[in-house]
């Protein structure tokens, strides 16, 4: 092994969650063996074979994580996806549900599995309100920001 570089070459284990950096591709490191690395990508079967230089570890938790501490002491954790803290806001207009308010919760959320990051939108209340759960995109929510931001303008400037 070349250990000139200054730089120590990421060592991998199995279960790792890697991403492919020339495919940007996502996967989970299988076997190892002879300088090789088998990662299964993700929806790809069977697994491949790749260098460590063509591979990038992904951190076990996302950066907005809110559970690091739990996660890193025991990455199997029930809930393993990463969550934000999240930000809540009582809806006062309609519709109270046995006389409670409907609450708005939006957090960051990345599934366990490491994929892509998105935005969490909850609807919840006590009562027998049903809740509604939804997962949008980074640009879908700044697209539903700015219109929110437009009607808000609207309804500010009908007063
Ligand atoms: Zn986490």
């Amino acid at each position: 092994m070349n250990n000139h570089s200054k730089t120590t070459a990421p060592l991998f284990n199995p279960g790792d969650r890697v991403r492919v950096i020339k495919t940007d591709e996502r996967g989970t490191v299988g076997d190892i063996s002879g300088g090789w690395i088998v990662v299964l990508i993700d929806g790809i079967e069977p697994g491949h074979g790749f260098r460590a230089a063509d591979l990038e570890r992904l951190d076990r938790c996302a950066s907005f994580c809110d559970r690091k501490e739990i996660h890193a002491a025991e990455p199997n954790y029930d809930d393993g996806s990463c969550w934000s803290a999240d930000q809540s806001t009582a809806l006062n207009v309609e519709p109270f549900v046995m006389g409670m308010p409907i609450i708005f919760d939006i957090g960051a959320f990345r599934e366990a599995d490491n994929t892509e990051s998105v935005v969490s939108l909850t609807t919840r209340s006590t009562g027998h309100y049903q809740g509604v759960d939804f997962k949008i995109t980074a640009d879908e929510a700044r697209r539903i920001a700015a219109s929110l931001v437009r009607a808000a303008d609207l309804v500010e400037g009908d007063r």
